[in-house]
């Protein structure tokens, strides 16, 4: 039986009539942008993330551009990030004119490694992008009182971490800002593209919410720059029916990680990493489980889900390292099992960065990310004998 990556049909069905009468709900009044939908979401969903203020916009990567602008980086700042996420969180600094440094990761967190961070703080550095990779908040107490020291902003990438928690805050509501995706594929998603920002600054809501709207209050007035950043009132209002399910669906993913470490520990494949990661890993038959702890470093993943107090990871993605990668690929090809590498090549290395002048060799720890991430399927309808069969895929391809 295939089993997809994600099932986005299978969380639709039980949703559909809701979903269909929001739709007519907002079709009949043609409030399309603003309006009674958008100001509900907005509060609902800076109630979640527990932040005082939440500013709805048009995707993740716009949350990022508009935070950034709103903090007024620009030509001659750094913006220092980590080399291994999605590409948007370097593109928004870039596309500004600012220059991304991009920082080593932590190899069991996979979040920003600390002491490269705080070594890689430049006279011109303005702002930290943290990012709370599949889920899981960076170590964002250090990072707070790093930031505080050097004077930097910072701008939670959270476009993988609704709901996640740290010292038990939520991602988006640490840092200066937090910038949310609700792509499809993130766990909480919209008809489309759809973004959020939070803070729990006044004047930083209200700044963002005049960037969003080409830097004006009051129509044909423009007090600074802006552009065209909007949510839709119809993304607004289906978002607000699955951000009723979204903790439900939570629980669902954090049941199916704990399964997947409980059946990869009982195959005996698993190696542990808390020493660091062996040297022949990559040509071993084993994996390495995803890392759940409330710093990066060195403890051992949790069997049993249970959360460290005020902390939970909300796995977007589950991802494990692999060692013979090719081959594993290979049996969930065959056995029609979703996977994705998260992501083949981190940042530094991209060409459209080649300009930056980071060799290979420069950041090792996401570079051997790369060679050996593999995202399995997790979502929160996956079924337990779903569940096997992908384990039982991984374990042929670790051993043949
Ligand atoms: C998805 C994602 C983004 C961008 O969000 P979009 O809504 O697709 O523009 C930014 N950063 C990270 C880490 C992401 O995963």
């Amino acid at each position: 039986m295939p089993v997809p990556l994600l099932d986005l049909r299978a969380q639709y069905a039980p949703l559909r009539e809701e979903i269909r009468a929001a739709f007519d709900r907002v079709a009949d009044s043609q409030v399309l942008l603003g309006g009674p939908e958008l100001d509900a979401f907005e509060a609902e969903a800076a109630a979640y993330c527990r932040s005082a203020h939440a500013v709805g916009c048009s995707s993740g990567t716009d949350a990022l551009v508009m935070a950034l602008m709103a903090l007024d980086v620009g030509p001659g700042d750094d913006v220092l990030l980590p080399s291994y996420t999605f590409f948007a969180t370097a593109g928004s600094v870039a596309r500004l004119g600012a220059r991304p440094v991009f920082v080593d990761i932590d190899p069991v967190s996979f979040n920003v490694d600390l002491p490269a961070l705080c070594a890689a703080v430049t006279p011109r550095a303005k702002a930290i992008i943290p990012v709370h990779l599949y889920g899981q908040c960076a170590d964002m107490p250090a990072i707070l009182s790093l930031a505080e020291e050097r004077h930097l902003a910072v701008v939670e990438d959270a476009a993988q971490a609704i709901g996640a928690e740290c010292g038990g805050l939520r991602a988006g509501g640490m840092g200066n800002v937090g910038c949310f995706s609700f792509y499809p594929t993130k766990n909480l998603g919209a008809f489309g593209d759809a973004g959020l920002l939070t803070t729990q600054d006044a004047a930083l809501a209200e700044r963002l919410r005049m960037i969003r709207n080409h830097g004006s209050r009051r129509r044909y007035y423009h007090e600074i720059l802006g552009g065209n950043f909007r949510l839709d009132a119809l993304q607004a209002a289906i978002l607000r029916i699955k951000l009723r399910r979204l903790d439900a669906w939570t629980e669902a993913r954090r049941r199916n990680a704990a399964r997947y470490n409980r059946l990869f520990s009982e195959a005996g494949v698993v190696c542990n990493a808390a020493a660091g990661i062996p040297r022949d890993f990559e040509s071993s038959a084993s994996l390495i489980l995803p890392h759940e702890s409330p710093s990066t470093g060195k403890s051992a993943p949790r069997l049993d889900g249970d959360p460290f107090p005020g902390h939970r990871h909300v796995y977007n993605q589950y991802v494990v390292r692999v060692g013979r990668r090719d081959a594993v690929i290979a049996a969930l090809q065959a056995a029609q099992i979703g996977h994705e590498i998260y992501y083949p090549v981190p940042l530094h290395r991209q060409e459209c960065f080649a300009a930056l002048n980071y060799p290979e060799g420069s950041l090792p720890a996401g570079e051997a990310a790369a060679r050996t991430t593999l995202a399995l399927p997790v979502y929160p309808e996956l079924t337990a004998a779903q569940q096997e069969e992908v384990v039982a895929a991984v374990l042929r391809g670790l051993r043949s």
